[in-house]
C-alpha cells in the first residue's frame, strides 16, 4: 500500500473510535474514584512557559534537556507544550490564588501530555495522562492515599497482581549529603560504568541508580541506599507511610533504585507496576508513578507549602487492559433498526429517530443507503430484534412496519404509536 500524502507526526496517534471506549471507561472509573476522595477537576493550557518546566522539572534532566516541544512565539516569548502536568497544576494553585484556600486542596486532571522521546512500541510523543495532586499539606497519611487512589482505579479497571514498588529519596537535609557520598561511590568506579552514567555522574548521580544497562547493575547493587542515610525526619515520615500502607493493605515493595526522573521530588517515591517484576527492576514500564515534592511550590514562586501527587499513562493502561482480555466494555447494543425507503420516508425517520432518542430507546439506522435489502441485511448482522420498515405507502399512510427479525412476522402500526408500542415490546 501507497504511504497516503499525510500522515500523524511521528510517535503520535489517532485515538479511533473502537479505542474512545477504553479512554471514556478509564476517565469514568477515575472521575468516579476523585469525586469520592473529594479532588476538583483541573485543565491547565497545553502550552506553558519553557522556564515553568526548566525550573520545576530540572535543567538537567533527560525532559528538559531533550524531550520537550519548545519554540519561539512571533512576540518573542518561549514556550513548550507540557510533557507532564505537575508543574503546571502548582503554577495554576499559586496564581488562581488557591493557597489561601482551606488546606489542602485536592485536584485532579486528564489530558494529553507530550515528549519528543525516541519512538518505541506502546510510547507516544504525544500520550493522555490522568493525576492526582494534593497541595498543602506534609501528613504521611496524603502519600498513603495518592498511592491508594491510584491502586483503586488500576483495580476497578480490573487489572491483576498490581504491586507498589516505593523508596524515600530524602529532602534537602539528607539528600546532598547523600548525593555526595554516591558521587564519591560511582567516581571511583566511573570507568565501568556506561556513557549514559559516565554524563550523569557530573549532572545527575542519583539517576545512576536507574540505569538499566547490564554492565552498570553490579555496580548498582553495591552502591550506598537511601533509606540508610535519610534524616530523622524523612526516615518517620517514611516508615509512617509504610505503615498507612500497612494499615489498607496495599502490596508493595521496597526498591533502593526507584528515584523518579524528576529533580522536584522529596522524600516518597513510588511507582505501580502490572505484576512483580525482578529486583533489577526489569524493563518494564510502570503504569502509575509520583510522590511528595515538598519544595516545588515555592521553587515556582508560591509561598512555601509541601505537596505529594502521582500521575498515570493512558495509553499504557489500555494497551494493558487489551493484553489481559479485560471485558467491561460491551457498548449497550440496540435491538431495534429503522430502515426506510423514499424522501418522505427519510424525513420522517429523522423525526422519528428524535422520538426514540427523548425516550431513551437505542435505536441504529443507515440512512446513507436507499436499499431496503441492504438496510434489512444489515439489521440483521447488527442481530436486533426488530426492524422499523417505513417505505413509501407507510410514510403517506402515516404508519410503519414492525418486522419480528426471528420469526419474520410483520405488523403495521400508526406511527405516532410506535416509540410507545416498541416499549412495550422490548419489556416483554
Ligand atoms: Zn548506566
Ligand atoms: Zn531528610
Amino acid at each position: 500500500m501507497r504511504k497516503p500524502k499525510f500522515q500523524s507526526p511521528s510517535g503520535m496517534h489517532d485515538i479511533l473510535p473502537e479505542e474512545q471506549k477504553y479512554f471514556q471507561k478509564i476517565y469514568d472509573v477515575v472521575s468516579n474514584i476523585a469525586d469520592f476522595y473529594g479532588f476538583g477537576k483541573i485543565d491547565t493550557p497545553v502550552l506553558e512557559e519553557t522556564e515553568l518546566f526548566s525550573k520545576g522539572i530540572g535543567i538537567a534532566t533527560d525532559i528538559v534537556k531533550k524531550e520537550m516541544y519548545s519554540f519561539r512565539t512571533e512576540g518573542g516569548n518561549y514556550l513548550s507544550l507540557r510533557p507532564e502536568w505537575t508543574a503546571p497544576v502548582v503554577r495554576a494553585y499559586i496564581e488562581n490564588g488557591m493557597q489561601t484556600l482551606p488546606k489542602p486542596v485536592k485536584l485532579w486532571y486528564f489530558g494529553p501530555c507530550f515528549r519528543h522521546e525516541r519512538p518505541q512500541a506502546g510510547r507516544y510523543r504525544q500520550f493522555w495522562q490522568f493525576g492526582f495532586e494534593v497541595l498543602g499539606e506534609k501528613n504521611a497519611v496524603v502519600d498513603a492515599q495518592i498511592i491508594q487512589i491510584f491502586y483503586n482505579i488500576l483495580e476497578n479497571l480490573k487489572l491483576k497482581n498490581l504491586i507498589v514498588e516505593i523508596n524515600s529519596i530524602g529532602d534537602s537535609q539528607c539528600r546532598p549529603y547523600y548525593k555526595k557520598l554516591l558521587s564519591s561511590y560511582f567516581r571511583t568506579r566511573e570507568i565501568s560504568l556506561c556513557s549514559d552514567c559516565k554524563r550523569r555522574l557530573r549532572e545527575n548521580v542519583l539517576r545512576i541508580l536507574d540505569c538499566k544497562e547490564e554492565k552498570c547493575q553490579p555496580i548498582k547493587a553495591e552502591a550506598p541506599q537511601t533509606l540508610d542515610h535519610l534524616c530523622e525526619e524523612c526516615r518517620s515520615h517514611f516508615k509512617e507511610v509504610l505503615e498507612f500502607l500497612d494499615e489498607i493493605e496495599i502490596p508493595y515493595r521496597l526498591n533502593p533504585y526507584l528515584v523518579r526522573g524528576l529533580d522536584y521530588y522529596t522524600k516518597t517515591v513510588f511507582e505501580i507496576f502490572p505484576e512483580a517484576v525482578g529486583e533489577e527492576g526489569g524493563s518494564q514500564d510502570a503504569l502509575a508513578g509520583g510522590g511528595r515534592y515538598d519544595k516545588l511550590i515555592k521553587l515556582l514562586g508560591g509561598k512555601d507549602a509541601p505537596a505529594c501527587g502521582a500521575a498515570a499513562g493512558v495509553e499504557r493502561i489500555v494497551s494493558l487492559i487489551k493484553n489481559q482480555n479485560i471485558e467491561f466494555l460491551k457498548a449497550p447494543k440496540s435491538h431495534i433498526f429503522l430502515a426506510q425507503l423514499g424522501n418522505l420516508a427519510k424525513r420522517k425517520s429523522l423525526k422519528l429517530l428524535e422520538d426514540f432518542r427523548k425516550a431513551r430507546i437505542r435505536i441504529s439506522e443507515s440512512f446513507g443507503r436507499d436499499s431496503l435489502r441492504a438496510q434489512l441485511s444489515r439489521a440483521n448482522r447488527a442481530g436486533v430484534k426488530y426492524a422499523l420498515i417505513l417505505g413509501q405507502k407507510e410514510a403517506l399512510e402515516g404508519t410503519i412496519i414492525i418486522r419480528d427479525m426471528a420469526s419474520g412476522r410483520q405488523t403495521v402500526v400508526k406511527l405516532e404509536k410506535v416509540v410507545e408500542e416498541m416499549k412495550k415490546k422490548l419489556k416483554k
